[in-house]
């Protein structure tokens, strides 16, 4: 792979820490040894992990001579939250359309990301049905915009497709050049697994430098099966793009979806014990629809015995901390 053939931004100028956490790792009981890769603390407001898939997929609406970009995801969304900055940056407009994928979540004057969208000054939000056509609901949108004269660039939901998952590959060997001069090595990396372009660009990366490194995703409203499949087509897709010379086999996929609950974005247990054991050991802020649920299912496996004793497992923080603020009450 040869990373620098893809038109970036270059919005990731500095390697995100691996920061080890041995409290919380005691807390755990002390079986294995945990190691977070601190992807929230990633530039761009309030951080996470869309800013390295947005590298590439803003460069690209740049290249194509955009001056809008416009993109989607639910009412809490941090990927808007994301584009919406980094279209801030660029002094390019940016249109939200937001999911309204549980009845009545929506709220005009809501907190966390949604108090972002305004105090970042977004052009205009367009809220929609669970389960509506979004990249139909983005065309319309498109469409109104380009009658006024602009040109506008639609990213799709997540930044998830074989542009944005390229960031997640450089993640994968910004990793390994880490551990190296580190002179650490990891047993296993466990990841969230949404719209699945981190999931499958860090198993691009991974794979396509032979790094031997099994990567455990955990879904935050998929079943297995059909999360799998999604990130597996991705992947292949993604290591043609980089010319990963071998296909991607569907055994490199690997994807929990025990630790969903009720739904996506729906608080389950097991969430609301992960974010406060993080933050009452380590002080790390998760978050209430991806990271947390991620990392309560780390937590299982590490209860459970999925990783054998004494290994160094790293869990990819994401961010999404900006959300714990709408979720007030269901921590207290
Ligand atoms: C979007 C997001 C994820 C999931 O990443 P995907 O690439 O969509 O699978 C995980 N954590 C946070 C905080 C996110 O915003």
């Amino acid at each position: 792979m040869n990373l620098t053939q893809f038109p970036r931004r270059n919005y990731v100028q500095d390697p995100t820490p691996i920061e080890a956490v041995p409290t919380f790792s005691k807390a755990l009981g002390g079986k294995i040894n945990l190691f977070i890769k601190r992807d929230d603390l990633l530039p761009g407001c309030a951080g996470g992990n869309k800013t390295r898939k947005l590298d590439y997929c803003i460069a690209d609406a740049l290249e194509k001579g955009a001056d809008t970009i416009i993109t989607c995801g639910a009412v809490q969304s941090n990927h808007c939250r994301l584009t919406l900055a980094w279209a801030v940056k660029e002094g390019m407009d940016c249109h939200l359309v937001l999911e309204e994928r549980v009845p009545g979540s929506y709220k005009e004057n809501g907190s966390g990301n949604h108090f972002l969208f305004q105090l970042m000054g977004v052009k205009s939000i367009t809220v929609v049905p669970g389960g509506s056509d979004m990249l139909g609901e983005m065309e319309q949108v498109s469409e109104k915009v380009k009658s006024t004269g602009k040109k506008p660039y639609i990213i799709p939901g997540g930044a998830s497709n074989a542009i944005g998952a390229t960031g997640y590959a450089a993640c994968a060997l910004e990793i390994q050049h880490q551990l190296f001069s580190q002179n650490l090595s990891i047993d296993h990396l466990v990841v969230p697994s949404g719209s699945a372009g981190t999931h499958a660009g860090m198993v691009v990366g991974m794979y396509g430098s032979n790094a031997n490194i099994p990567i455990a995703g955990i879904n935050v409203s998929r079943k297995k099966q059909v999360q799998e499949e999604i990130v597996h087509n991705l992947a292949v897709e993604t290591a043609k793009r980089l010319g990963v010379r071998e296909k991607i086999p569907a055994d490199q996929i690997t994807c929990f979806d025990n630790y969903v609950g009720a739904g996506y974005s729906l608080p389950t247990d097991s969430m609301i014990e992960a974010v406060k054991l993080l933050a009452r050991t380590e002080s790390i802020l998760l978050d209430p629809v991806y990271s947390g649920k991620a990392m309560a299912g780390m937590i299982d496996l590490v209860r459970n015995d999925y990783f054998s004793p004494g290994t160094n497992v790293m869990f990819l923080h994401t961010g999404g901390s900006p959300a714990l603020y709408a979720y007030l009450d269901t921590f207290r």
